[in-house]
């Protein structure tokens, strides 16, 4: 290979050491709020942008959680989500009267969450969180609701601009970049 997946990006908008700081700081505070439950919750990461955010989250939180995965997938092209994910991958752990607390990498238009949510909801889960390292506010269509006592926690406001990087990808690309980043335009062509 002559050039590296480095070379493609024009910016970066959070550095690895930015990444890891706020992962503590968001596992710090989901450890202080849960720490009186009796039963520890249950962390479902939505698979795959998840997948790093979740490895390290996970290994900052100070009691004993069980980890699954769900996967929801919308049909959309490019850059957009088409607006009616289906769940194409189930959780294994039973969630029933459990809490849950919901690992995304980046809420956009709120349609996966929110169809992910319903889908947690319909398997008895006593209360939803969500925990989201990346949130685009501006671009939201549907309004996120939680399930129960559950809470909303997020890492970083983001631009209204397509990121890549720490488990987000571009066509399956670019998953692997330790940091996040906005690729070089014509890329995204
Ligand atoms: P939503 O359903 O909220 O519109 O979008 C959720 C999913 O779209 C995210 O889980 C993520 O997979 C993808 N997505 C939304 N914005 C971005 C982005 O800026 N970069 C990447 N790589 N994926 C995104
Ligand atoms: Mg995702």
């Amino acid at each position: 290979m002559n050039t590296t997946m480095h070379s493609h990006i024009e910016t970066i908008l959070w550095s690895e050491d930015q990444i890891s700081r706020r992962v503590s700081e968001l596992a710090a505070e989901v450890s202080a709020d849960f720490a009186s439950c009796s039963v520890a919750p249950i962390v479902v990461g939505v698979a795959t942008g998840a997948f790093l955010f979740l490895a390290d989250f996970v290994r900052k939180i100070d009691f004993s959680v069980s980890v699954d995965f769900v996967r929801a997938e919308s049909y959309g092209s490019g850059t957009e989500s088409n607006g009616a994910p289906t769940i194409s991958l189930d959780l294994k752990v039973d969630i029933n009267a459990r809490h849950v607390i919901l690992v995304e990498d980046i809420v956009d238009t709120g349609h996966t969450l929110s169809r992910v949510i319903k889908h947690l909801k319909s398997k008895g889960a006593s209360s939803v969180s969500v925990c989201t390292f990346l949130d685009k506010p501006s671009r939201r269509k549907v309004n996120v609701q939680l399930v129960g006592e559950g809470k909303f926690y997020r890492g970083f406001e983001c631009p209204d601009c397509f990121v890549v990087g720490y488990g987000m990808d571009f066509a399956e690309q670019y998953r692997n970049l330790p940091y996040i980043g906005v690729l070089k335009p014509e890329l995204y062509e």
